[in-house]
C-alpha cells in the first residue's frame, strides 16, 4: 500500500518536469521572437515619425495613415480606416511650483481629461494624504479649497502588477478630491521609474462631479513634496495645468489576414485568398420555353445558361448557330417561320438536358460525392464530345 501511494507521489512530482519540455517548433518560434525586432521597428517607426498622438488629433490622423502604409506594406489584406467621432482633450501649458515655504519648482503633466486652469495657473494650500484612502476618510473640510496631494507605495514588481493595484489616486482621486471641495489635485506618478518624467493617464469625473485641475508629479518631485510637508509647515503651490476640450475624429486601423471557409473546395479556397479584393457575382442557370419569336431568335447563353461545370456553354453557343444557319439553308421566303419553330424544339431539347446535367453536376460538387477518378460530366451531348483532343 506503501509503496503504491509512493509510487503515485513519485509519478506526480515527474510530471512537471515532463511537461517542461520545450517541443522544437515551440522553442523555434520562442528564438525567433526573440531575434526578430520587427515590433520594435514598428514601435520606433511610429514614435519616431509621427510622434505624441492624442486620440482624435490631427497627430493621430497622422498616425493613422502611417499605419495603413505600414500594414499595407506588411501585406496584410483590406487594410482600412474606420473613423468615429470623440470628445478630444488636448493638453497645454503646464507647470507646478512650491511659492512658500521652500520656493522651487516641481516638474508635472496634467492627467487625461483634466479640467483646465487659467494661463495664470492657482495658488493653494497643499494638504498631503499617502493614501487614496486616508483621503476618502478625511473630513470634507480639511480638503476644502486646498490642493490635494496623494502619495502611495506602489512597488517594483516583475509583472507590474501594482500599477493597477496603485492606480486609484489617479482613477477616483480627482472625483473624491473634487466632491470634496478641493481646488485641484496632484498625485505622485503611477510607476517606479524614478526619472523626472512624470507619468500621465486618463481619468475621469463621475457624473454630476464637477472636473477639478488634475496633475502627476515624477517621483522625485513627488518625493521632494512629501519631505517639505514632513517639515510641518504650511506648503503653498501655485499649479498651471492648461487644456482644452472638444470633439474630433479618430479611428481604428484594421488589417485581415484572410481566413479560409472549410466548406469551399480547396481550389476555390486558395483562389480567394490569393484575391486582395474578391467580389462576388452569382452565376445562375436559365431556362425558357421558346427560343423563337416570328423571325427572331435566341442562341447561346441568351437562350440556356448552364451553370459552368459541364464546360458546354461556347459548344453550345456554336452549336446553336450552327444548327439555325443550316435550318435556314433549307428554308426559303415563307417557310422560315416554320423552320424556326422547328429549330427552335430541338434546340430547347439540347439546352434543357444540358442544364439538368450542370445541375446534378453543380449539386455532386457542392455536397462532395465527386469520387476521385470518376471522368467529369464534359460534353455537349455525348461525355467528351465538347473538348479539343489532345493531339
Ligand atoms: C465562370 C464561367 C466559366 C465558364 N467556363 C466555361 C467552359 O469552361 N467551357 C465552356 O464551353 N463554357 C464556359 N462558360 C460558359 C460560356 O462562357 C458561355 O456559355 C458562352 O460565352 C456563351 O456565349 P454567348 O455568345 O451566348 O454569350 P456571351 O459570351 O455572354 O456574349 C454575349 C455578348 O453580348 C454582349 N451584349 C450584351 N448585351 C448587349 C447589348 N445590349 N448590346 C450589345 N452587346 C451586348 C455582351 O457584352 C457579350 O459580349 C463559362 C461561363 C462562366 C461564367
Amino acid at each position: 500500500m506503501t509503496h503504491t501511494v509512493l509510487t503515485a507521489l513519485a509519478l506526480v512530482l515527474a510530471a512537471p518536469a515532463a511537461a517542461q519540455t520545450v517541443p522544437a517548433q515551440v522553442e523555434q518560434l520562442r528564438d525567433s521572437a526573440l531575434h526578430d525586432e520587427h515590433a520594435w521597428d514598428i514601435t520606433e517607426g511610429l514614435t519616431t515619425e509621427v510622434g505624441q498622438r492624442l486620440a482624435g488629433t490631427e497627430a493621430e490622423a497622422r498616425a493613422r495613415a502611417w499605419a495603413v502604409a505600414k500594414l499595407k506594406a506588411m501585406g496584410f489584406a483590406n487594410v482600412r480606416v474606420e473613423s468615429f467621432d470623440m470628445p478630444v482633450w488636448t493638453r497645454g501649458a503646464e507647470s507646478a511650483e512650491i511659492v512658500a515655504p521652500f520656493p522651487q519648482k516641481l516638474v508635472v503633466a496634467a492627467l487625461g481629461n483634466s479640467a483646465s486652469t487659467s494661463p495664470e495657473g492657482i495658488t493653494g494650500q497643499v494638504v498631503g494624504f499617502e493614501t487614496l484612502a486616508d483621503l476618502v476618510a478625511a473630513p470634507d473640510a480639511a480638503v476644502r479649497g486646498k490642493i490635494v496631494f496623494v502619495s502611495h507605495a506602489m512597488p517594483r514588481t516583475q509583472d507590474g502588477s501594482g500599477y493597477g493595484y496603485f492606480g486609484g489616486p489617479r482613477r477616483q482621486g480627482p472625483g473624491i478630491a473634487s466632491k470634496k471641495g478641493a481646488i485641484a489635485i496632484v498625485i505622485r506618478s503611477i510607476g517606479t521609474d524614478h526619472h523626472r518624467n512624470p507619468h500621465t493617464g486618463v481619468m475621469s469625473f463621475p457624473e454630476g462631479v464637477k472636473p477639478i485641475p488634475a496633475g502627476a508629479l515624477t517621483l522625485p518631485d513627488a518625493e521632494q513634496l512629501q519631505r517639505i510637508l514632513k517639515r510641518g509647515r504650511p506648503v503653498t503651490m501655485r499649479l498651471t495645468l492648461v487644456s482644452q476640450t472638444g470633439h474630433g475624429q479618430s479611428g481604428n486601423v484594421i488589417a485581415e489576414v484572410p481566413g479560409r471557409d472549410p466548406s469551399l473546395p480547396p481550389v476555390l479556397a486558395e483562389v480567394l485568398a490569393g484575391t486582395p479584393e474578391p467580389f462576388i457575382q452569382v452565376i445562375f442557370d436559365l431556362e425558357v420555353d421558346r427560343t423563337t419569336a416570328g423571325r427572331a431568335c435566341l442562341i447561346g447563353d441568351a437562350a440556356f445558361t448552364a451553370r459552368p461545370h459541364i464546360a458546354v456553354g461556347t459548344a453550345k453557343a456554336a452549336e446553336d448557330a450552327w444548327t439555325l444557319a443550316a435550318a435556314l439553308d433549307v428554308a426559303s421566303g415563307c417557310e422560315v417561320v416554320e423552320a424556326l419553330g422547328a429549330w427552335s424544339r430541338q434546340q430547347i431539347a439540347l439546352g434543357t438536358a444540358a442544364v439538368a446535367r450542370s445541375r446534378e453536376a453543380g449539386t455532386r460538387l457542392q455536397n462532395g460525392t465527386w469520387s476521385v477518378g470518376e471522368p467529369l460530366p464534359y460534353g455537349l451531348y455525348r461525355l467528351g464530345d465538347s473538348s479539343l483532343a489532345d493531339e
